[in-house]
This record gives C-alpha cells, structure tokens and sequence, in this order.
C-alpha cells in the first residue's frame, strides 16, 4: 500500500513537472479569458455537480467561495474543513474566525473582499490536498479569480501559495513578499490555521497585511 501511494505521488509529480513545461495553466487562463463571459453565480451551479474527483463522494456541500465579485483583495486558503463543508461556506470554523479578524484589522469587512480555497470540497478528515485534487479543481480556481479580478489576492498558507505560484519554496520562504499571478499581485501569508497554533506568527502575519492594504490604496 505504502509502495502503491510513493508510486502515485512519484508519478503525479512528474505530471506537475510536465504541466509546468507545458504550460497547462496558462491553458486554463487562456480558456478562461477566451471563453463567453459566464459569472461567478453559472460557475457557481457548475462546481456544485462537480464529479472530477473523489473528494465528491463525503462531501455535505460544495463549497465554492463568498464575498464581493468586484472585490480588489481576494484571500485564497487551502480547502474546506468540516464546518465548511457543513455549512457551505469557506472559513466559518475557528480558523475563519480569525481570518475575520485580520481583515478587520485592514479596515474591511468580509463582505468587502473575497475569499475561496484551492479545493472546493473537503478532504477527508482534513488531509492534506493531493497533487491531483489540486490539478483538477484549479482551473474553477482560475476561472474565479479572473471573473472577480482582484487587485491583491492573500494566498493563505503553504497550499494556496505554493499552487498559485508554482514554486515549492517553503511558506516561511514566500510570506512576506509580493509576487504576481498572471498581473495581479499574490502577498502568501500564513495559514489562519497555523497563527492558531502558533500565536507568535500573528505579527508577521500583520507585516504582510500592512503591505497588502499599502498596495490596496495605491
Ligand atoms: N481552512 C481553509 O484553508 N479553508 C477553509 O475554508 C477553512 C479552513
């Protein structure tokens, strides 16, 4: 069994590679752009049926993502928890909790801004999303962030950083700095997930914040 997981990660991993090389994700932008306009409500109802993955079979709700569509700052976490998947809604457990109270730190409300995750639908008992979850659900990522054309997007933790920018350079490496994404500037951060294990992150967490509300009022 062990053998059989090491062999699938082995080969997705070679299936990133070639993604990269091949550019599949400038595909899904090129798609996503070239395609009639549909809107986050039509995208909404199609990642609702979804079936590209297992993750379909446990999941209670979808859960597509909440916010303002004309959002200039969009914050993109790692995939729904348990109370997201009850509810339907991304970050409304304790993690989403403190979510809320960094964007209120920056002045907003959580209806200014938008927030979805990297998966759709809930892992079981919250593992780590696998490279080929993340492949196949990436592209409603896509197509969501460029109906709602953020200015900033927060990519919150390793996860969301990491797919976003196609790096695997640690969090700890990224968090801090901008970087773009396909013209709009990407600030990763640390997971709200993470702060809640590890309060002496808060700060940095709060350096990136500052940054990020800088760019917002340019
Ligand atoms: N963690 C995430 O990454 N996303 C959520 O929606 C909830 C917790």
């Amino acid at each position: 069994m062990q053998d059989e997981v090491t062999d699938k990660q082995r080969s997705l991993k070679n299936y990133i590679e070639l993604e990269k090389l091949s550019g599949i994700g400038e595909y899904f932008v090129a798609e996503a752009v070239s395609t009639p306009k549909s809107d986050l409500s039509s995208l909404k109802k199609e990642v609702t049926s979804c079936r590209r993955c297992e993750l379909y079979k446990n999941r209670r709700n979808v859960v597509f993502g909440a916010g303002s569509p004309k959002a200039k700052l969009m914050f993109v976490g790692e995939a729904p928890g348990m109370e997201e998947d009850l509810r339907g809604l991304p970050f409304v457990g304790r993690a989403g909790q403190l979510l809320t109270r960094i964007i209120e730190a920056i002045g907003l409300k959580r209806k200014d801004v938008y927030i979805a995750n990297i998966l759709k639908c809930r892992p079981p008992g919250n593992r780590n999303p696998l490279p080929t979850e993340i492949l196949t659900c990436e592209e409603y990522l896509i197509r969501q962030i460029d109906l709602i054309k953020p200015k900033v997007i927060c990519a919150l933790g390793k996860f969301a950083a990491q797919t976003l920018l196609r790096t695997e350079v640690s969090i700890t490496g990224l968090r801090g700095k901008f970087q773009e994404y396909y013209g709009i500037k990407v600030m990763p951060t640390f997971h709200p997930a993470y702060l809640l294990r590890n309060p002496q992150g808060k700060r940095l967490v709060w350096e990136d914040m500052k940054k990020i509300k800088r760019e917002l009022i340019k």
